[in-house]
């Protein structure tokens, strides 16, 4: 497909202002020029054009942190143990949902089976409506900690082996989870969290070894404090940060991805479907944790990567506009909000080729019917959107 976007305010990711009048010519899945609209030479008979007048062109969005395997709501733990059929169908119709939200590109950091797997695979092969996928395979955890679903080790050797067995499998990245006891399950004398330091330095080493980067999931103060200096690639969720675990994210380079959206989403439900009252309190708890943490995050100048958690929370699907908004309500410039969502989410996932509009990149696109530099809600009135520059939505 041959395509001019002609005329649009073109912001391209990169922290540079939007300049008004501008035009990108897209062939054969790239950007193959940016210049002022007037400036363009081509035959306007032989492209499709699309008017971009009164519109934003950005960068196509990333998600960070989704679970395509699960469609999130009020029971999303237990949508992830649905018959696998009916999983990697709801799989397909959710990717679809996100890419109609604006993402192109989506991490998903966990799903039974080899569910997530599958279908990065498919989405690869252009056959289904998804964002490029990078999957995590299944979460890795240690036994009588986070779901039974996990994958489980007890031993640092054991842990090793689950890395290599998911490498093998064909995962993108590789996905630790640290968590306390499940009830009951806790030995005498366990310390609280027992996929401690020395065993995440077993799992960083191992996966970075093998040349994979390391997302660990941590939303206790106790984890979170493990995971802020352990030097994995990103931490996830993250609330209850100090300023200590703060400086050392900055300097090992972490990537904060905070999901406050999946806060939100619970504390939703937990008045909506009217949970019980230690539910409700948790869910306020950890909305308030993380909100501070963002706040504290953004302050110590940690780099931060959207991520909604949809699917492995209550949130759901396709509302990658909601988790922009609450990092702007905790201080963020509409612009590093943005940033967030491609640019620096793309140095994350390790995507040289997309994340910005440059000539020569991959033309994952959003055009935008109002600016979101002036108000992020913007992200919510999509016009179209381009995956390697053929227009899905
Ligand atoms: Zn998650």
């Amino acid at each position: 497909m041959h395509l001019l976007i002609d005329d649009v305010q073109l912001w391209d990711g990169t922290g540079s202002p939007a300049q008004p009048k501008m035009s990108v010519e897209v062939r054969d899945g790239r950007i193959r020029w940016i210049g002022s609209a007037s400036q363009w030479q081509g035959n306007r008979a032989t492209v499709r054009v699309v008017d971009g007048r009164a519109r934003t062109l950005i960068p196509g969005l990333m998600d960070c942190h989704v679970h395509y395997s699960s469609p999130g709501g009020p029971e999303w733990i237990a949508r992830f143990t649905d018959p696998l059929p009916e999983i990697s169908m709801r799989a397909i119709e959710l990717a679809e949902a996100s890419l109609r939200s604006g993402v192109t590109t989506a991490r998903d950091v966990g799903a039974p089976q080899g569910v997530s797997i599958r279908l990065a695979r498919t989405a690869r092969t252009g056959e289904i409506r998804a964002p490029n996928i990078r999957a995590a395979g299944t979460w890795i955890a240690h036994r009588g900690t986070y779901v039974s679903f996990a994958r489980q080790f007890g031993e640092a050797d054991e842990l090793r082996d689950a890395i290599r067995t998911e490498i093998e499998a064909g995962v993108d990245l590789i996905k630790v989870a640290l968590a306390g006891w499940n009830e009951g399950a806790r030995p005498k004398d366990a310390p609280d969290i027992p996929f401690d330091k020395k065993l995440l330095a077993v799992a960083v080493e191992e996966a970075h070894k093998a040349g994979f980067k390391i997302a660990c999931h941590a939303n206790d103060p106790t984890s979170c404090r493990i995971a802020a200096h352990a030097g994995v690639d990103s931490l996830e969720h993250g609330m209850f940060l100090e300023a200590a675990d703060l400086a050392a994210m900055e300097k090992n380079k972490t990537y904060l991805v905070p999901t406050m959206s999946v806060w939100d989403a619970m504390l939703y439900y937990a008045r909506a479907v009217d949970w019980p009252e230690t539910r409700k309190k948790r869910a306020e708890d950890l909305r308030q944790g993380s909100r501070a943490a963002v706040v504290a995050a953004i302050k110590a100048g940690v780099r931060i990567a959207l991520g909604t958690d949809a699917g492995g929370g209550a949130a759901r699907h396709g509302r990658i506009a909601r988790e922009a908004e609450l990092m702007v309500e905790c201080g963020m410039e509409p612009r590093d909000a943005l940033i967030a969502a491609t640019s620096s989410a793309a140095s994350l996932i390790g995507e040289a080729e997309r994340g910005t509009i440059t000539e020569g990149k991959i033309a994952d696109l959003v055009l935008l019917d109002a600016n979101p530099l002036v108000n992020i809600g913007a992200l919510r009135v999509i016009a179209a959107v381009f995956r390697e520059g053929q227009r899905v939505a």
